[in-house]
């Protein structure tokens, strides 16, 4: 027994820990109570055995090898290896070869330690296998680096785990999420957990991706260290935005389609409330009304044709429309939409040309619908989104406009001209039918009108009352039905005298009223002279004979010459007649107190 090895072993002889003195050729020659506890060998089975019974089969060479070193005096690091005890159990050890020296410092024999770590290698197996196989990405920091970083990491990075090993793992997330993802690093370390968060890291090929981590502190090579595990969620989050995106798309239309609902039932309404109307007079307020319910928001008016057939005249506004004469009077040509009788919209000021009725119209977005029968022009709704309307309700507004005025333009039209055609057809009773002229209702009720018109416009109107000479005398003569023929005569030379836009009525008897809007009083009076002639050219023949010819007397008033009202007016008209009547018939008279003409 060498000297040295037998002093060892009385050291470590009750040693927990397991340590075999070999001599330089492998032979066993000390067995301390933690070798016959780790290998299950008593002292006399082992004893001048050689230490490769030990080794696992064909790993004998290795301490050989080792020992053969030593006998040169090199170092020998410390080695994993598997052992076999008693049994042929096999079990995990790292061992560590010292050399055992005599007095003047030679190599004699040989000390080897040996450390169980079975437990320690299936654990570590065991957490191996987890980081191959777990769908969930792992990995293991020091001080920011990496230290460890599983398959699912390496695969959904696209780095090789050479290429990430002992890197900053910081680099590899995404700018704007760095100080989350450092804020929840130290709040791991500090408190041991912390809760999932997600955050987005980018991959070797740039591709940014969405993950979801929890990161837990441990201890690792004797070190604190952070484990995270993470999951990629680029995908669910996809599906997430995607389904959100669809939702929203699927809100839009189901508001979309209860707006329509509402504004069908707002039409539908409007319809039903539009049938039972039988003036265009009654029709208005029915309007209006449904235009503010569909668009709320907006300006607007409501324009009809002037009776006199020459203007658009505004008869209801809401909201802001302006007061400004300009606009709620103005000629049918004024109008884009009237001039190609289709909707004009003027919804983005720069694209569309800009109606003349609509002045200042630098702000303005606006649609005019005109409603026509047949190429008839009836009237026509203006609409403007109004100034108060956000950004968001003039949007709004916009695509509502846009989606409607065809549609409503074509159904106004319609309603209104239905309308239009039973007044028409009313209008037999506003027409006198020997004659074929007006009735005096009518007449009073125009000239009300074109007064109205005149005060806006600033223009004038002029009345003219007419009454035949002698026509007892004619009745007497001829018969009463060559009198009736005589007023018939009259009425239609009057009709074809006189222009588009003037009223010819017959008032009562050989009595008429002619009104003369836009004319001035030296205009009418003008213009009656020029029917009194013809009247007097007039060659009258009944029953195929020649019976002469008539005359007639004629007194004129005018607006604002004579007043402002229907009475006044036709007062004077009646009182110039009459004086006509005195001064001898067959002539024209105008009050020349007022006027200073003669
Ligand atoms: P003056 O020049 O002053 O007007 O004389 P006049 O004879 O025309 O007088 P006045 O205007 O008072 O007479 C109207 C006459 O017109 C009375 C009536 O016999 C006749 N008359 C009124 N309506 C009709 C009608 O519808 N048909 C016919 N044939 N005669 C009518
Ligand atoms: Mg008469
Ligand atoms: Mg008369």
């Amino acid at each position: 027994m060498i000297e040295e090895l037998k002093q060892l072993n009385q050291f470590v002889e009750h040693w927990e820990e397991a340590v075999i003195g070999t001599t330089l050729e492998g032979i066993i020659a000390t067995w301390n109570s933690g070798a016959m506890q780790l290998y299950g060998y008593s002292s006399e089975d082992i004893l001048g055995k050689h230490i490769s019974v030990l080794t696992h089969s064909g790993t004998s060479e290795n301490v050989i090898k080792a020992i053969s070193n030593i006998k040169e005096g090199k170092y020998i690091p410390i080695y994993n290896a598997i052992h076999q005890q008693k049994h042929d159990n096999l079990i995990h050890v790292s061992v560590a070869i010292f050399p055992v020296k005599n007095d003047s410092e030679n190599v004699v024999a040989a000390a080897i330690i040996v450390h169980d770590i079975t437990e320690y290698k299936q654990a570590q197996d065991m957490i191996d296998a987890l980081m191959k196989s777990s769908p969930v990405g792992i990995y293991i920091l020091q001080r920011g680096f990496f230290q460890h970083v599983s398959q699912q990491f390496v695969d959904i990075l696209g780095y090789s785990e050479q290429e990430m090993l002992r890197t900053e793992s910081i680099n590899y997330v995404y700018s704007e999420d760095r100080d989350k993802v450092r804020a929840n690093a130290i709040s791991a370390l500090k408190s041991g957990y912390c809760k999932p968060y997600d955050y987005r890291i980018l991959t070797k090929s740039g591709e940014l991706k969405y993950i979801m981590e929890t990161v837990v502190s441990i201890s690792y090579k004797g070190e604190k260290a952070t484990l995270g595990n993470f999951m990629d969620i680029t995908e669910l989050r996809n599906t997430q935005e995607k389904m959100r995106d669809t939702n929203e798309k699927l809100n839009l239309l189901v508001q979309k389609f209860e707006k329509q609902n509402q504004m069908n039932s707002i039409l539908s309404e409007m319809r039903d409330l539009l049938q039972s109307c039988s003036t265009i007079k009654e029709t208005v307020p029915i309007i209006i009304s449904a235009i503010t319910k569909l668009f709320p928001k907006t300006d607007g008016a409501l324009f009809l044709l002037s009776p006199s057939r020459t203007d658009l005249e505004s008869v209801a506004k809401w909201g802001d429309f302006p007061e400004d004469v300009e606009e709620n009077v103005f000629a049918p040509d004024a109008c884009w939409g009237l001039r190609r009788g289709r909707p004009h919209m003027a919804l983005n000021a720069n694209a569309s040309p800009i109606c003349s009725h609509v002045k200042n119209a630098s702000n303005i977005s606006y649609v005019c619908l005109p409603l026509t029968a047949k190429g008839d022009v009836l009237g026509l709704l203006h609409l403007r989104i109004g100034l108060s309307a956000t950004e968001y309700e003039k949007q709004q507004l916009n695509t509502d406009l846009k989606d409607m005025t065809v549609n409503l333009s074509e159904f106004l039209s319609l309603a209104v001209a239905n309308i239009k055609l039973s007044e028409n057809l009313q209008s037999q009773s506003v027409r006198d039918s020997l004659s074929g002229l007006f009735n005096r209702r009518y007449m009073e009720e125009t000239l009300q009108r074109e007064i109205q018109r005149a005060i806006r416009k600033k223009s004038s109107v002029g009345v003219v009352m007419a009454d035949i000479d002698y026509f007892k005398k004619f009745n007497d003569t001829y018969g009463h039905a060559a009198g009736d023929m005589c007023i018939s005569n009259v009425g239609k030379l009057f009709q074809q005298k006189i222009r588009g836009s003037d009223v010819a009525c017959r008032y009562g008897g050989e009595e008429f009223v002619l009104l003369f809007p836009d004319s001035s009083i030296e205009d009418t009076f003008k213009r009656a002279e020029m029917l009194r002639q013809a009247v007097k050219e007039l060659q009258l023949v009944f029953q195929g004979q020649f019976i002469g010819s008539i005359t007639i007397s004629m007194g004129i008033a005018a607006f604002p010459n004579h007043g402002t009202k229907v009475d006044e007016l036709l007062r004077t008209a009646d009182t110039s007649l009459y004086k006509a009547k005195q001064e001898g018939r067959d002539r024209v008279v105008m009050n020349n107190n007022d006027t200073g003409v003669s």
